[in-house]
């Protein structure tokens, strides 16, 4: 008998059946053209489904992908934490969702109310004068401050500073982002600790540096424990300090970056502030200035005007020196609206609390791992922390540990990131998992650890119950396959 084909594994393509539509268009009321042959559907040779084939097919699809929805999601430095569904609910108001960006100031007083209070409170939680929400990104808001300091020194006629301080545990999208800024990045080790080594970032001072990027809490979960010397070595130059905010989840309410000598820091509003992570984007990266460095904020901002009576006025504004525009119109808004509720649920008691929890949820797995992953800079963390994925008298690697947590359910640490710790393992919880998954978890990473003795094989062959199974991961990355006439035949 012939086998019946898996439903599961049918594209779009395979399920196509001449003249089946998805859609029924009410009757035409306006003249009718013909479109050019090249812009048919048969001429494309495009697809032909139901309305109940292309819902099977999607739901299949996003089925098999792991999201934040589905499991534990300890991907370090990301900050995978839940996306309540209140933020969406909010920002899908038909006011928010279906204002053009283009609609006069006077007809859209509350979204750029809303937008100036997100940058009061962005204000008011980095300890800073002035913030822009532009940026679309955190990597964009590196990006923002990059150009924003070079444009302050260029203003003072200090031309010969091109080189930027990254230490050697900074994110990629760090030195990616000096090298678009057309400035040099030049690494600076850390120390046994995990912090800046002192001695290399004093030598490297000199009237050629820019500023330095500082990531605090670092990629290590580590708080920088000479933060005041670090800020001063490199004030003392004449540099400027960017602060990479990605990990303000950690710090938020506790401690603000522009109390402590931080120029400029862009925060994750997709991080620290439970936006989606939307597969690369729309994100948003604001970035907040000091008083001497706001003049350079890409515009526009908004600013609060007295208005009728009691009644503000708000309106654009872009600042007298300032970069430019980063982003389109006013930014990723959809994602402002969404941080903004969040911000708003939770208050500053209750920021602070995520905080303080996140730190807490990070050590708890931190302790009860360490005897079996080594952890290199054992001293207490901040939001996450970095084991090696090692287990002694076993060939296991980082790869196999964390290919074996997907048949477990879980999404696997960050891998091989940062690149100063062999075969990291980076561990971030987030402040929204229960003691139940993170005991869990753990329980998982034990048994992997015995599997790792008894059935090697198991390890080196993992996952088993994914949809797709162990990649060729240099073949993926070298032969990337981005359209459908890519796959092979
Ligand atoms: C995530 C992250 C970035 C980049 O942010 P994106 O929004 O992904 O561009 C930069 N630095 C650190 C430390 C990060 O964790």
């Amino acid at each position: 008998m012939p086998a019946i084909p898996d439903q599961t594994e049918l594209t779009l393509y395979e399920l196509s059946v001449s003249g089946r539509r998805g859609v029924g268009l009410p009757e035409c009321d306006v003249a009718q053209t013909e479109l050019p042959a090249d812009r048919l559907r048969e001429t494309n040779g495009l697809p032909e489904v139901s309305q109940l084939d292309i819902v099977r097919h999607y739901l299949r699809l996003s089925q098999r992908n792991f999201g934040v929805d589905s499991g534990f999601y300890p991907l370090g430095s990301c900050t995978m934490k839940y996306n309540p569904r209140v933020n969406e609910a909010l920002a899908q108001l038909p006011g928010f969702a279906d204002t053009h960006p283009l609609t006069p100031e006077a007809q859209v007083q509350g979204n750029l109310r809303l937008m100036y209070e997100m940058q009061e409170w962005l204000k008011e939680i980095g300890g800073f004068a002035a913030v822009s929400l532009q940026p679309a990104a955190g990597a964009q808001g590196e990006l923002t401050a990059l150009l924003m300091m070079r444009a302050y020194h260029a203003e003072r006629g200090d031309t010969k500073r091109t080189q930027v301080l990254v230490p050697d545990s900074a994110h990629g999208t760090n030195p990616a982002s000096c090298t678009m800024a057309g400035l040099a990045a030049l690494e600076i080790p850390s120390d046994a600790r995990g912090n800046i080594d002192l001695g290399a970032l004093r030598a490297a001072c000199d009237e050629s540096i820019i500023g330095l990027m500082l990531t605090n809490p670092n990629t290590l979960g580590l708080f920088e424990e000479n933060l005041e010397e670090v800020v001063a070595l490199v004030h003392a130059c004449g540099g400027l300090v960017y602060g990479d905010g990605a990990n303000m989840n950690a710090i938020t309410g506790v401690l603000r970056p522009g109390d402590h000598g931080i120029d400029l820091m862009h925060y994750n509003l997709h991080k620290t502030f439970s936006t989606p992570h939307g597969g690369g984007g729309p994100g948003a990266g604001p970035v907040g200035a000091v008083a001497s460095l706001a003049p350079y904020l890409p515009g526009p901002l908004i600013e609060r005007a007295p208005g009728v009576g009691a009644f503000h006025r708000y309106r654009r504004m872009t600042p007298a020196q300032s970069i430019g525009r980063m982003c389109t119109f006013l930014g990723n808004f959809a994602m402002i609206v969404r941080a903004y509720t969040y911000i708003r649920v939770h208050g500053a008691e209750g920021l602070l609390q995520n905080a303080l929890h996140a730190v807490l949820n990070a050590n708890y797995l931190r302790v009860k791992l360490r005897d079996t992953y080594p952890v290199p800079y054992d001293r207490p963390c901040m939001h996450e922390f970095v084991c090696q994925g090692v287990i002694e008298d076993t060939d296991a690697r980082a790869l196999d540990i964390s290919k074996r947590l997907l048949d477990y359910g879980f999404h696997p640490p960050t891998n091989y990131f940062p690149l100063t710790v062999p075969e990291a393992l980076m561990v971030e919880p987030t402040e929204t998992e229960s003691l139940q998954t993170l005991d869990a978890f753990v329980e998982a990473m034990q048994r992997i650890a015995v599997e790792a003795h008894a059935e090697p094989e198991v390890l080196h062959q993992a996952p088993h119950t994914t949809p797709v199974r162990r990649l060729d991961e240099v073949h993926a990355a070298r032969h990337l396959t981005l359209t459908e006439s890519d796959l092979d035949p």
